[in-house]
C-alpha cells in the first residue's frame, strides 16, 4: 500500500457523506439472512434512543457509536435511559454532533466513547456541555495500552491517530462490557448486582462469539486468510484470529485513492490470491467494486463495523447482531464455513 500522509482530520464534509450514503445503490432492505431468536429477555431490543431527563429513578448516559450504545444496553439494561449519539449509517469517524447533542450531552451522568481519537468533535461537544458530578469514559484508552495501539493503512502513524477499531474483536468488546458494568455500578450501587447478573450473561455470549469465530476461521483455507478491506476496521480483529490485513483501500482522509494506488491494489490483489475483497456497508465504493473485478476477486459490498443490521428495535439490532452477520459474509466469501457463528443467538442478553 502506497504511504498516504494525509491528515485524517482534513475531514470530508460530514453531510456529504451522509447524503452519499442514503443512496448507495444495493443497500437494499434491510433484511438479516439469519432465523433469529428471540431475545433472552423475551422482549424486543429497547434500542438507545431514550429520552435523559431527570427523577425518573434510572441513570442517565450517553453513548456515541452503535457497537458501543448496545454493549452498554447489555449492561445496563432497563435500569439505565440511555442515548446514543452518532445516527446508524453514518461516518462515525467524521461525525460532527448537532448543535442539538449538546442537550444530550448536558443530561448525562456517564457518557461512554470509544476513544482513540474516533469521536473527537462529540468529545470536545461532551467537555464543554458535562454537567456537575457527571463523567466521560474512554473505553478504548481504559482496554490497550498505547503500545498496543495499531497504526496502518488508514491510520497511519505519522498521522497521530491509532486505528480506533477495537470492538471488532470480541474479548475487547468483553473489557468494554466489564469497565462499563464498574462505571455504571460505582454511579448506581443500587442496582450493582443487576448489572453484574448481565454483566455474566453478556460474558458468557461474548466468550461464545469468540469461540464460534476462531472455529470458523480455522475453515477458511489458510492461503485465504486475507483481508483487504476498504474501510480499515478489523485491525485488532485480523490477528486475534490468524488473518492477515493485506491493505485498505480508504485513505486516511476518508477520500477515493488515486489511480496509481487503484493499480497498485489491483497487482496486489492477484499477486495474493485473494479470492474477495470487502466493502462497506457506511462507505460506498465504485472504486473497490472496480478493483476487485479488474482483479478477478469477489466483492462483498455489506461489512460493517458500527452499524447493527435490521430495524432499530429488532433482536438482531445488536453488536453481535453485526459481528454475526459480519462473519457470516467473510468467512463464506473466503471459502470457510460460518455455521459455528451463524447458530448463535444475535439478541440481547439483559435481565428484562
Ligand atoms: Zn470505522
Amino acid at each position: 500500500m502506497p504511504e498516504l500522509g494525509l491528515n485524517r482530520r482534513r475531514l470530508v464534509a460530514g453531510i456529504g457523506v451522509v447524503a452519499i450514503a442514503s443512496i448507495v445503490p444495493g443497500r437494499g432492505p434491510r433484511v438479516f439472512a439469519q432465523d433469529a431468536a428471540p431475545p433472552a429477555n423475551g422482549e424486543r431490543t429497547l434500542g438507545w434512543s431514550d429520552e435523559l431527563v431527570d427523577d425518573n429513578g434510572r441513570i442517565n448516559v450517553a453513548t456515541t457509536v452503535a457497537p458501543i450504545s448496545s454493549i452498554v444496553r447489555n449492561i445496563g439494561g432497563t435500569r439505565i435511559d440511555l442515548h446514543g449519539i452518532v445516527p446508524d449509517g453514518t461516518n462515525s469517524h467524521t461525525f460532527e454532533p448537532a448543535p442539538s447533542d449538546a442537550k444530550i450531552l448536558a443530561a448525562a451522568d456517564i457518557i461512554f466513547v470509544n476513544g482513540l481519537d474516533l469521536e473527537l468533535p462529540t468529545m470536545e461537544l461532551a467537555e464543554a456541555n458535562l454537567r456537575d458530578g457527571a463523567e466521560i469514559v474512554a473505553l478504548g484508552e481504559k482496554t490497550i495500552t498505547e503500545d498496543e495501539w495499531v497504526f496502518d493503512f488508514s491510520f497511519p502513524k505519522e498521522g497521530g491517530h491509532p486505528n480506533p477499531h477495537l470492538w471488532t474483536n470480541p474479548p475487547y468488546a468483553k473489557r468494554y462490557a466489564e469497565i462499563v458494568a464498574g462505571t455504571l455500578s460505582a454511579r448506581d450501587p443500587d442496582n450493582a448486582g443487576y448489572y453484574a447478573e448481565n454483566l455474566d450473561r453478556y460474558s458468557a455470549a461474548l466468550d461464545a462469539l469468540d469461540a464460534a469465530i476462531a472455529e470458523a476461521a480455522q475453515t477458511v483455507p489458510e492461503q485465504n486468510r486475507k483481508l483487504l478491506t476498504y474501510h480499515d476496521s478489523w485491525a485488532y480483529f485480523a490477528p486475534h484470529y490468524g488473518f492477515v490485513v493485506i491493505g485498505a483501500v480508504q485513505p486516511s482522509d476518508f477520500s477515493e485513492p488515486s489511480p496509481r494506488e487503484v493499480a497498485a491494489l489491483i497487482d496486489q490483489i492477484k499477486a495474493e490470491g485473494v479470492p474477495a475483497v470487502f466493502g462497506s456497508e457506511v462507505f460506498s465504493s465504485t472504486v473497490l467494486e472496480q478493483i476487485a473485478r479488474e482483479a478477478g476477486a469477489t466483492y462483498i459490498d455489506q461489512l460493517r463495523d458500527d452499524e447493527p443490521p435490521g430495524e432499530s428495535n429488532a433482536p438482531e439490532h445488536t453488536y453481535l447482531g453485526m459481528m454475526i452477520k459480519d462473519m457470516d459474509l467473510m468467512i463464506t466469501a473466503l471459502g470457510g464455513d460460518a455455521s459455528a457463528v451463524t447458530a448463535l443467538s444475535p439478541a440481547d442478553t439483559y435481565e428484562g
